[in-house]
């Protein structure tokens, strides 16, 4: 920037639409839905700004109707990739000269793409992709992906300002450059909004990247690269690639020019290409930067004080919202046992009135789960609480995958608090429940913190504020997003930066100028204006 300090737009939040019987946005959202269920789309990958098709195509079927198929996409060889990587170090000679406002500009006129024109397309094709409800995707898709594009560029300039103190013969100043080389997002399924996030980000701040979407994200992730083309993404900026991701990964990991990971899925994954980085660091010209939010054992304690109603409605919505395949879904619970008959019965009542189908009809509240192998995981582990004498099934238990992979949201009741339910994610909607001593509450503080190895959210409902303290403080480290009296899910970008610790991830908080900071390498200027001609010191003598 030559020419002017320039203000940004101050950042809103996008207002959630309601979808409200009669109201336009129903109407556009569901014809939206019908043309891109009824018609088949071929999804090319997209490298230097050419859309490319390889003829190796897979198929893209929404989960609520696995017979059906929407359309194909194309899957990447080696070759493409390699093609991928250069192009982005081409475009990176110019992307990375661009005075930040251009970027901004690109970014900024993406959100309003998504808020208007795009909004009801990039709704429908999440809906019909990962089987979202109007209301998880308008939240996701809509919202949150034009929050990160509008927040992301305030952030920026807040780094920009960040400036060291200067004396009046030395000017000193930080320059916030991209990384050098080329950078690589992996995005997971459940959030479109992430989805565009991971790559959108590394951007802005001036870098190019090469991403590659989950399998099961890919007719949503077209809307993304469609509106990035229209908002002006230059060619080579943004590289989309789909397919093997071992093959993918193993491409981009070899290339000396790697220099960072945006990653969000699993924990597994992620500590297996932390591991291939550190194996592949010698061939590196700069440490690449690692970030990673992967998986979540979420959980709700409720104290002997609180509110049995609002203790259920947590339950119920914090672990039943899209199946709960949030990262921040509720998935543990301990009630105190003066409350438990209460909760139960809300939380039964509750979730014998879900309606579950497809989302094209909004009157249900549960869709379908992923895909089949998120669906063989969920029934197995249904099964085995059926069978296993530590557990019970209060509600639910049921599950179907005839015309769609629907698993029942489901409340396992178990007498063992280190019951695996209650350790391991599954990613489905199932809760597991432990009924503690309301006497025995510092203890099963201790419990909430050791039973899991992830740290991702967390809730404490209570109205006794001495309560809320303790676990405040004795749940320090197993959450890296504490909620007080709420559900532990619904983080905002710009309100609640969102990350956790543990397995769970790096903690770089995305929807923070902290997550930004990770994506690039200042450069320290002195500009000396009276340059010293003796070397001698007074004190020499
Ligand atoms: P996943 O780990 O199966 O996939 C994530 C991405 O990694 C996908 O693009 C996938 O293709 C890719 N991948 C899979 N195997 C790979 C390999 N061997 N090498 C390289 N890449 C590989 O996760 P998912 O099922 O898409 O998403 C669900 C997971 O993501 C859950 O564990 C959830 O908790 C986590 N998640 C975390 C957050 C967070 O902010 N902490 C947010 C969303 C999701």
């Amino acid at each position: 920037m030559g020419k002017g300090f320039f203000n940004v737009p101050i950042a809103v939040n996008e207002p959630v639409m309601s979808y409200a019987p009669g109201s336009p946005e129903r109407e556009a959202v569901l014809k939206a839905y019908k043309d891109m269920f009824n018609s088949k789309i071929d999804v090319p990958m997209y490298i230097n700004g050419n859309d490319v098709k390889t003829g190796n195509t897979q198929t893209m079927s929404p989960p609520h109707d696995h017979q059906h198929i929407v359309g194909t996409y194309h899957t990447a060889e080696k070759s493409h990739v390699e093609e991928a990587i250069a192009t982005a170090l081409e475009a990176r000679k110019t992307w990375s000269q661009l005075p930040w406002e251009q970027r901004a500009g690109i970014f900024l006129k993406a959100a309003e793409l998504i808020a208007g024109p795009y909004r009801a397309k990039i709704n429908a094709a999440t809906m019909i992709a990962q089987s979202k409800t109007i209301h998880q995707a308008e939240i996701d898709s809509a919202c949150e992906l034009i929050d990160f594009l509008r927040f992301n560029v305030q952030f920026m300039t807040d780094i920009y300002m960040e400036q060291p103190e200067s004396t009046s013969d030395a000017w000193n100043r930080i320059e916030y450059r991209p990384l050098e080389g080329f950078t690589y997002a992996v995005t997971p399924f459940n959030f479109t909004a992430i989805a565009g996030n991971l790559p959108a980000c590394m951007a802005l701040m001036g870098n190019v990247v090469v991403w590659k979407p989950s399998d099961s994200q890919i007719y949503s992730a077209k809307v993304i690269m469609d509106v990035f083309k229209e908002a002006g993404v230059p060619d080579g900026v943004i590289n989309v690639v789909f397919g093997d991701p071992v093959m993918i990964t193993n491409t981009v990991m070899a290339s000396p020019d790697f220099s960072g990971l945006h990653f969000t899925g699993s924990t597994f994954i992620f500590k297996e290409l932390w591991k291939q980085i550190g194996n592949n660091i010698h061939n590196y010209k700069t440490y690449p930067r690692i970030v990673g939010e992967t998986g979540g054992k979420d959980f709700i304690i409720a104290h002997k004080s609180a509110n049995a109603k609002q203790v259920a409605t947590a339950i119920s919505r914090g672990a039943f919202e899209f199946q709960g395949q949030k990262c921040s879904a509720a998935s543990r619970a301990y009630i105190p046992n003066n409350l438990w008959d209460d909760v139960k019965n809300y939380v039964i009542e509750d979730v014998k009135s879900f309606k579950m189908g497809s989302p094209e009809d909004m009157s249900n509240f549960i869709t379908a789960v992923i895909h089949e192998g998120s669906f063989d995981k969920l029934a197995k582990y249904i099964d085995a609480a059926k069978a296993d004498t530590d557990a019970e099934i209060i509600v639910g238990g049921n599950y179907d995958k005839s015309k769609g992979y629907f698993i029942e949201p489901t409340v396992i009741l178990t007498s063992n608090p280190k019951y695996e339910t209650m350790c391991t994610e599954l990613f489905g909607p199932v809760i597991t429940i432990y009924v503690y001593d309301a006497d025995k509450y510092s203890e099963t503080l201790k419990l909430v913190d050791e039973t899991s190895e992830y740290a991702l959210t967390g809730a404490i409902l209570a109205t006794d504020r001495y309560a809320i303290n303790e676990a405040t403080t004795a749940l320090q480290n197993c959450a890296g997003n504490f909620y007080i009296n709420d559900k532990p899910t619904g983080a905002v970008v710009g309100q609640q930066p969102f990350g956790g610790a543990r397995a769970s991830g790096t903690n770089d908080k995305a929807g923070s100028a902290q997550n930004l900071l990770r994506w690039v390498s200042p450069r320290m200027i002195k500009e000396t204006f009276v340059t010293p001609t003796d070397y001698r010191y007074p004190f020499l003598g």
